[in-house]
């Protein structure tokens, strides 16, 4: 009979062990956990301190107990394992209550023991105010200092995805966050732009950023940066990164790894061909990169947890290794990566490119449309994803799995253009942004349309003057512009051409990307030679200087659009838009802008009032005076005659489309 022992009951250790009991129904299974609980939700903890989960309970999905009674499996709390006898093979621990030594005889031994944050050894950082998470005591430690202390002020020290969802969750407890972060944007492994969008948001919601910037010292109710800034913080959490637990591994002489993690074999088995390892503390080869690397998280900790089990009872299931996806939700935004970044492919001598859309995450005339971004990094070569992030509020994470799937399979930049994604106006599109963003790529490689991402371009200005032509609409491109671009709307592109110099560099930016590939084509027809298409379009340029400074080009962007936790009620908005409607005279057209409120502060015909489509459904059956002349109108008219449809059916009388901004303004000027 094996006796398979496990040290380490959370995300690796505990899927071990309930495997391990499924393939077994005789195997002897033990786990010996260190501290008070196995099989808790860690990922769960920042949402529990922010509120969003209510119960304690829910983030314990197993006590010792229910553990024992599902699995029979013997769990040992509080029980550290100090020693592993290899010879044997035997684990000696002792209890951290009483100091009672014990010991534990294996056949089998799966190490599981996770890491550790990493405890910057900076002055003030022992004050009772600091803290680090990781585990459930770290969480109530300090959910007790929030509710007892009442802190004002918090500072979050480490931009990575814990730090990030700790801003969100101090400031749902009413604190004024500040984030500080060494590398030049928060979420250092994506790409600026990506980073940037992360960025915007948490401005919006009133969170300091202070990037560039390392922490001193840490004061009773402020910390010091290197640079001399103080930041006030009566609350600070230290989230830099986390360490493998190695110590016991190390003295039990077992080999470690060139990516300072436990090394492994494929099928998870340590230099003794009695352990195994698995979770946060093993190194194993990327399947894109080909290099061991450390990838602390808990879907791979799950998977190579149930390996390890697989095998200690005999199978031999190789590990395909991890492909580095995680996604991140702060405030409403998300952002996620899998597979390789355009920077560390390249860093790597890879042959890549990279391409970025924008694109609604459903069709955009169906109320909701939230625009998705996605960038994808391909092998120049052979057009094999190799990498993609994307970021947005809704639909970002499903374009993202695409993605990591596509990833996985080696899937080429063509596959991706012919999958049939699912479709139905409220859950996506007829081109899905997964099949634009193939196409985009398909066009670059091909050369159809050159086009460069953000990132590109400021690397390739040094030293280069360049002309920029905004093909925007005049509203946006007052909002703000490159410096020194031309404005010359895509529909009167053709008949502008003078204004342009065939030899110069051109780049060509739309608000996407899309219309700028319009443009572009329209430009190389004409004979254009040097035309580029600013991949992902204005947008992308406004999150890529979000997040990089300095940049090569000079942008001016607004202020964010300011964001409050808990929006105002429908109601709320009813009154509010009566009240505007009301303002406007009651003689003339109502004229409805159906577009978004971040669509519509860019600039909108004169008198116009804004009712996002999303909106115009509630607000119309509250509206009175439905015989009153009404236009609707939005960018391009979809939208509108969506728009129309709904205002017909609350009982509009006199309503029509009055179409896209261009044809609005035309109708304004007769
Ligand atoms: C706040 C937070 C949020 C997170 N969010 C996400 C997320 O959203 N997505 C994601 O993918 N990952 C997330 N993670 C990371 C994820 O939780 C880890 O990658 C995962 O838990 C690793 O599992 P593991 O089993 O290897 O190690 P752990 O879960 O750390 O478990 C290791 C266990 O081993 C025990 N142990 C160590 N040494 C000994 C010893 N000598 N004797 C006995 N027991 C010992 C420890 O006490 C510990 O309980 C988050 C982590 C935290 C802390």
């Amino acid at each position: 009979m094996e006796k398979i022992v496990i040290i380490g009951g959370v995300a690796a250790g505990a899927t071990a062990a309930a495997k391990a009991r499924r393939l077994s129904a005789d195997a002897q299974i033990t786990i010996l956990e260190a501290g008070a609980d196995i099989s808790f939700a860690n990922c769960g903890l920042p949402y529990y301190i922010g509120g969003d989960i209510k119960s304690r309970s829910k983030l314990i999905l197993q006590s010792p107990e229910s553990f024992n009674d599902e699995y029979q499996t013997a769990v040992h709390i509080y029980t550290t394992a100090t020693e592993i006898d290899r010879e044997n093979k035997i684990v000696h621990t002792v209890d951290s209550r009483t100091g009672e030594k014990k010991t534990f005889e294996y056949t089998k031994l799966i190490l599981a023991q996770g890491g550790k944050p990493i405890a910057p050894p900076l002055p003030g950082a022992d004050q009772d105010h600091v803290f680090q998470l990781w585990t459930l005591d770290d969480m109530d430690r300090i959910n007790s200092f929030i509710e007892n202390e009442k802190p004002k002020t918090a500072v979050v020290v480490g931009g990575g995805f814990i730090g990030l969802e700790m801003t969100e969750a101090f400031a749902k407890r009413g604190m004024k966050v500040s984030v500080i972060e060494m590398m030049p944007h928060v979420m250092g492994i994506m790409e600026a732009e990506i980073a940037g969008f992360i960025q915007q948001e948490m401005i919006s919601y009133g969170v300091d950023l202070y990037t560039n910037k390392a922490l001193a010292e840490i004061g009773s109710k402020n910390v010091k940066l290197k640079d001399g800034t103080i930041v006030n913080a009566d609350l600070v959490l230290l989230s830099i990164g986390v360490r493998p637990t190695l110590k016991l591994a190390q003295e039990s002489g077992l080999a470690m790894g060139e990516a300072g993690g436990l090394l492994v074999d494929s099928t998870l088995r340590t230099s003794d061909e009695n352990i195994y390892g698995a979770g946060d503390m093993i190194e194993f080869e990327h399947r894109v990169l080909g290099k061991k690397v450390r990838i602390p998280l808990a879907g791979p900790a799950n998977r190579q947890g149930r390996i390890a089990a697989e095998n200690a009872l005999g199978k031999n299931h190789e590990y395909s290794g991890p492909i580095g996806t995680s996604i991140v939700r702060v405030f409403e935004a998300v952002a996620g990566m899998t597979g390789l970044s355009l920077k560390a492919a390249r860093a790597e001598g890879i042959d890549a490119d990279a391409i970025v859309v924008h694109k609604e995450h459903h069709t955009s005339y169906y109320p909701g449309a939230e625009m998705v971004t996605l960038l994808v990094v391909y092998d120049k070569a052979t057009g094999i994803v190799l990498g993609g992030q994307t970021a947005g509020y809704a639909g970002a994470d499903r374009r993202l799995d695409v993605l990591a799937v596509a990833v996985a399979s080696k899937l080429t930049v063509s596959d991706l253009a012919d999958i049939d994604f699912a479709y139905s106006p409220p859950l996506g599109n007829a081109n899905d942004a997964m099949n634009m963003a193939a196409y985009v790529a398909e066009n670059r490689i091909s050369g159809f349309s050159p086009t460069m991402t953000i990132n590109e371009i400021d690397a390739y200005l040094e030293g280069k003057k360049a002309q920029w032509v905004d093909v925007r609409d005049v509203f946006e491109f007052e909002k703000a512009h490159v410096e020194g671009s031309v404005n010359i709307p895509i529909e009167i592109l053709s008949s502008n051409l003078d204004q342009l110099k065939k030899d110069q560099l051109i780049f060509v930016y739309d608000k996407t990307g899309k219309k700028g590939h319009q443009a572009l084509r329209i430009l190389t027809g004409a004979g254009f030679a040097n035309v580029f298409n600013v991949s992902g379009g204005f947008i992308s340029l406004s999150n890529y200087v979000s997040a990089v400074t300095p940049v090569r080009f000079v942008l001016d962007l607004p202020a964010p659009v300011e964001k409050t936790l808990g929006e105002s009620s429908k109601e709320e908005k009813v009154e509010a838009v009566k009240e505007k409607v009301k303002e406007e005279a009651p003689t003339g057209p109502l004229i409805i802008d159906v577009r978004t409120a971040e669509e519509f502060s860019y600039g909108a015909i004169p008198g116009a009032i804004n009712i996002p489509l999303d909106e115009l459904e509630y607000q119309a059956k509250k509206l009175d005076n439905k015989e009153r002349e009404t236009i609707l109108y939005c960018a391009s008219g979809a939208r509108s005659a969506y728009g129309l449809q709904i205002l017909k059916a609350y009982g509009f009388t006199k309503v029509e489309n009055g179409g896209g901004i261009s044809r609005m303004m035309a109708r304004m000027k007769r």
